[in-house]
């Protein structure tokens, strides 16, 4: 009985995910800006259905994209028509969605046997929210869990708070999972949280930063589109409010902070993947954030992880005039992403965000140095675009290890750094 109850699950979610039988992710390098303005003339083509991973913004950055199965035909024409170069790096989506899927219920089956929480596998909202309960009972006079908010389909947003003590301590901000699909981000927030727990009392430094600082670390910032990634249609990047006037659902949590809102890299179309809302904060799960870090008042490093392309970038994305600040943030993540490239020799660039991957406005990071957190940090986790949102499980565990080098070298900065 038990075996067909949880076969007609499967069966249930086999039914309402939406599927991606023969979708391609292909890769396209323009080598002008000419083939940038037809690739964008080509995302304007809303019948296409088009999901651009990577949009097109410069020659020197290639765009990645999927293209459903029913659009292939076209795409192709198109593009060989304008001699535009262009590789295929999915062959077949569903093939990879079918084995991620595959995997979590190996690591579900793995876990029921060992009674251990598995980090090198993907989890769904309730299991990350049942597993900071165990990290808090683990770790009570370290951890505690505060909560923010609550997201448009009224699910709390929980943040975990790092405390060795004293009142409104000088602090350091961390997310993961503010968009959907960066599944990636939220299973390295885990293994990071666990390893902040784990590390204080036995690493120095990490010792030396919790002895004058706390850290919050939120890691399903979007916890509607993240549950829908795992029920509906795992390529959701958005929110899920219902915005007016359009049938189209969800603002882009990463353009919608009052941080010259509306600018450069935003949409004001509701259906597409960069739309800003209909006002900045809209999104309540941006506005809990900006309310408790203004309630706070002494957060002093900000730093939103999202994937993927590798890169580690500060203010700001909307103007290419520089920050006051830098030369020193250049210093900071240079020596973050050489920590990160020392085990395992992962590559990152890094830079301004604008000029590292494209103008966006509406960020967290611009938002949160325009008030006055000097440390502002964008993360792009792995990989470069070989699987990109569906970065196989068995990659969490180095990608976690990595990110965990740069991280430190951003804390210690800050924690030597007092301002
Ligand atoms: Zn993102």
């Amino acid at each position: 009985m038990k075996s067909f109850m949880i076969l007609c699950s499967l069966v249930v979610a086999a039914v309402s995910q939406k599927l991606f039988i023969g979708d391609q992710v292909l890769r396209i390098t323009a080598e002008s800006h000419e083939q940038i303005a037809l690739l964008q003339e080509l995302q304007g083509l809303e019948h296409l259905e088009l999901d651009f991973w990577r949009e097109p913004v410069r020659p020197s950055l290639s765009v990645d994209v999927r293209v459903p199965f029913a659009s292939l035909q076209p795409v192709r024409v198109f593009l060989q028509s304008h001699g535009i170069q262009y590789d295929v790096m999915i062959d077949n989506l569903q093939v990879l969605l079918d084995s991620e899927m595959e995997e979590m219920n190996h690591s579900r089956q793995r876990q029921r046997n060992t009674d251990s929480f598995d980090y090198s596998s993907y989890h769904t909202l309730e299991e990350i929210y049942s597993w900071m309960d165990s990290l808090i009972a683990e770790f009570p006079d370290l951890v505690s869990k505060l909560t923010i908010g609550s997201s448009y389909e009224k699910r709390p947003i929980h943040v975990l708070k790092f405390s060795t003590g004293g009142t409104n301590r000088p602090a350091i901000w961390l997310d993961t999972g503010i968009h959907a699909r960066e599944w990636i981000t939220p299973a390295t927030g885990m293994w990071t949280a666990k390893k902040i727990a784990q590390e204080y009392g036995q690493d120095p430094s990490l010792t030396a930063i919790l002895n004058k600082m706390d850290i919050f670390f939120e890691i399903v910032t979007n916890p509607d589109g993240y549950t829908f990634t795992h029920t509906t249609n795992r390529m959701w990047r958005k929110t899920r409010s219902i915005s007016s006037g359009s049938s189209c659902i969800g603002v882009d949590p990463n353009r919608n902070w009052d941080a010259n809102f509306g600018g450069p890299g935003t949409s004001s179309n509701p259906c597409d993947d960069t739309y800003k809302g209909p006002f900045a904060h809209s999104e309540s799960e941006v506005k809990s954030i900006v309310d408790f870090i203004l309630r706070h008042k002494n957060v002093k490093a900000m730093v939103t992880i999202h994937s993927y392309s590798q890169m580690l970038m500060y203010p700001y994305g909307y103007t290419s005039t520089p920050t006051p600040d830098a030369d020193e943030l250049y210093a900071v993540a240079k020596s973050a992403v050489d920590a990160l490239g020392s085990l395992h020799g992962t590559k990152y660039t890094f830079g301004s965000m604008i000029s590292t991957i494209y103008p966006a406005s509406g960020t967290t990071a611009d938002w949160g140095y325009s008030n006055g957190i000097k440390y502002s940090f964008t993360f792009e986790l792995r990989d470069t675009g070989r699987y990109g949102f569906l970065l196989p499980a068995d990659q969490i565990i180095p990608t976690a290890e990595e990110t965990w080098l740069a991280l430190m070298k951003i804390m210690e900065h800050v924690r030597d750094h007092p301002y």
